[in-house]
């Protein structure tokens, strides 16, 4: 039989629940690689966050900084904790370095109703979610993070940045995606949301993306501002496909997209670039919930699902790819079948039960 695949993975479990959640993943995706075989994930762990500022006064070295740039994927937990600041107020984000050193630009974060997950929305349309929220993850409002300043006390200026160069590969990975959706049956649809009714840096974004649009013409091109999209996305999410927003909009977008699939812990992220991939779910770290081994891991399985199939179709490596449908496959059957019932909707299992039955329900 040929030698496994190898692949050298960056696991930066951080902090809050991020070390619980990716303890449960780590175990799933050995069960994986162990029974469907071909590849094989060399995962090396890597300390960073704000527990580890708290205790080094810096958020990650620059060695562990070097090993996820050249690590093939970087697995994320999440990081951050309230009570764990910089001097200037902001928070310990080593990841948000990432974003930009790495030029990870496409943060792809889907919003999908799953099987039995309780909706806070009464419509039964609810069940038909499945959007793309994509996130362009280097520049906009958080171009500042960092760079913001307070003069005097008495005023604070932070400054939103929209580049056409960057616009027109994120807005290109936006139509390609929702092309790719179309073949498999979604709805080909794409909306950019913006706020270009008011501000010139959105409507310059907007502006770029009708330009792009004109170049896939098999792809349904619409607008939203992001007031309206609030409301939509409640009143009528399932009309959507893929959202593409700035990086502030977005961000609070995913946050709602959450809300309306039952919770933060079902919502994945792929963070994007064109040579490097960071995955990590799109919550943040629970401090509220850290250390009661109640936090729902789906979110972080699902975005290791996401990592095997970017990997396995970056290096065109069929079992990294059946391995993401199969853990795909494995959370859908467990919710359906009631194996997978995590206490962040009422359920009575923890986050080792969970991972546990998304294992037992894995076909090999
Ligand atoms: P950040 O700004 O870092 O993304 P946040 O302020 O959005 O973080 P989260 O840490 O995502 O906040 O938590 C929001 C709420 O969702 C909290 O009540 C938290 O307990 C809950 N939550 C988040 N992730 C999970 C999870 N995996 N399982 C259960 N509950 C979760």
């Amino acid at each position: 039989m040929a030698h496994p695949k190898e692949f050298q993975i960056a696991v930066i479990p951080g902090d809050g629940i991020g070390p619980e959640i990716m303890k449960s993943c780590v175990k799933v995706l050995e069960t994986l690689q162990a029974n469907i075989g071909g590849f094989r994930l060399n995962m090396e762990h890597l300390p960073a966050g704000a527990e580890y500022y708290r205790q080094n006064g810096i958020d990650i070295s620059e060695e562990a900084f070097e090993k996820a740039r050249q690590a093939d994927a970087i697995l994320l937990g999440a990081i951050g904790l309230p009570d764990v600041r910089f001097p200037d107020g902001t928070e310990i984000a080593p990841h948000l370095r990432m974003r930009v050193e790495f030029d990870l630009y496409a943060g792809v974060r889907p919003v999908r109703a799953f099987p039995e997950v309780p909706s806070p929305l009464a419509d039964p349309r609810a069940a038909k979610i499945d959007i793309i929220v994509l996130r362009e993850c280097t520049e906009g409002l958080f171009a500042s993070h960092g760079k913001g300043e307070v003069l005097d006390d008495r005023e604070a200026k932070d400054t939103l940045v929209i580049t056409r160069s960057n616009c027109e590969r994120f807005f290109d990975f936006g139509f390609r995606l929702a092309r790719k959706r179309k073949e498999t049956g979604g709805k080909g649809k794409i909306t950019c949301v913006d706020k270009a009714n008011v501000f010139r840096s959105y409507a310059f974004f907007r502006k770029i993306f009708t330009e792009r649009a004109r170049l896939f013409p098999d792809v349904t091109a619409g607008y939203s501002y992001i007031d309206a999209m609030a409301l939509d996305l409640v009143r009528r999410p399932w009309e959507f496909d893929v959202l593409v927003a700035e990086n502030m909009f977005a961000d609070i977008l995913s946050d709602l997209g959450g809300g309306i699939i039952g919770g933060m812990g079902m919502a994945p992220c792929a963070e994007i670039g064109e040579n490097h991939g960071l995955f990590q779910p799109a919550h943040g770290s629970a401090p509220d919930i850290a250390g009661t081994s109640k936090a729902n891991p789906t979110a972080m399985l699902l975005s290791a699902a996401m990592m095997l199939d970017w990997l396995g179709n970056k290096h065109d490596h069929q079992p990294c790819i059946d391995a993401a449908g199969k853990l795909e496959a494995a959370i859908v059957t467990g919710l359906q079948s009631g194996n997978i019932r995590p206490m962040e909707f009422g359920g009575p299992h923890g986050t080792e039960d969970v991972a546990r039955a998304a294992i037992d329900c894995i076909e090999i």
